[in-house]
């Protein structure tokens, strides 16, 4: 029982994320088929409900997301996990000037990695601001907690895409694993739309004034891309490899 309880967060967040990815994919399934997948004849419509129920049980989604910012928060209050002094460092980072020099992105993803570095950031400034402003009221603003957790959410899958396709390059070849990198930006692209939406509704929801002025700036610049990648090519090299192949081409690692 103590190692499923060392990995409940990284359990509560995997069921969330892979039961909304699965959903997605299945609607987004019954859109290809068109009108027919809307009907029980093609199976995308069974797809759809199999993976619906999985959003509700083994603890609802929105529970679930609730367990793990509330967990990773009382371990942190436990002293089990240091989130306190990253979270200073935060702060204290947002009153000081930042620094210009240019980082070297040569290596593959290594932008991606940089910037998952920046998203963790903030986290720290979210749920370390949230901690401090409720301490242990902070259980009853249940939207701020679903907020932290969607950030926290993003930030595993993202980086978890990108570490695996790091060890896959190593493995091969960027050249082999060209889809797989467009994948992980696409990923971390979008995952930093959700976290920019969804940190600035939770500073908005204990910050005022110039406070949230300054959390605000912090955000931007925890969020912004040095090289924007091509997204819409990103699309395409994906969309490339399934129409050239005519099937599903992703089974081996
Ligand atoms: C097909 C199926 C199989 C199942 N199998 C099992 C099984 O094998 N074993 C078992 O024990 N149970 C099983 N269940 C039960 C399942 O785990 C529960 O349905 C689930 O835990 C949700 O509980 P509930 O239905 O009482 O909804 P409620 O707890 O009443 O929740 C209703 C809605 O309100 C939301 N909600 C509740 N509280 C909050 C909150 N504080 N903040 C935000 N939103 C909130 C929930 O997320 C949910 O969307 C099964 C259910 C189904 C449909």
């Amino acid at each position: 029982m103590k190692g499923v309880e060392e990995f409940a967060i990284e359990c509560s967040i995997l069921k969330v994320a892979v039961s909304e990815d699965m959903q997605n994919c299945s609607d987004e399934g019954i859109q290809i088929y068109g009108g027919m997948g809307f009907s029980a004849d093609a199976p995308m419509e069974a797809a759809w409900r199999d993976a619906r129920i999985s959003r509700i049980y083994e603890g609802t989604n929105e529970i679930n997301r609730m367990l793990a910012v509330g967990m990773l928060v009382k371990k942190a209050m436990k002293g089990h996990v240091n989130l306190l002094e990253p979270a200073m460092a935060v702060g204290n980072e947002l009153t000081s000037i930042p620094s210009f020099d240019t980082p070297d992105f040569s290596e593959p993803l290594s932008e991606e990695m940089d910037m998952i570095k920046k998203l963790k950031k903030v986290f720290l400034m979210v749920a370390g601001s949230a901690v401090q402003k409720f301490g242990t009221e902070l259980e009853q603003n249940q939207q701020l907690l679903l907020a932290a957790s969607d950030i926290l959410i993003e930030i595993y899958m993202a980086e978890s895409a990108i570490l695996r396709t790091q060890k896959n390059i190593a493995r091969t070849s960027v050249e082999e694993q060209k889809e797989q990198i467009a994948m992980s930006q696409l990923y971390l692209y979008s995952a930093v739309k959700i976290i920019q939406n969804r940190a600035e509704e939770g500073i908005s929801s204990f910050a005022e004034g110039d406070e949230q002025r300054m959390m605000l700036m912090g955000l931007k610049r925890f969020t912004k891309y040095i090289n924007l990648p091509n997204i819409i090519e990103l699309r395409n090299v994906v969309a490339d490899k399934v129409t050239g192949e005519n099937k599903y081409p992703f089974t081996k690692a």
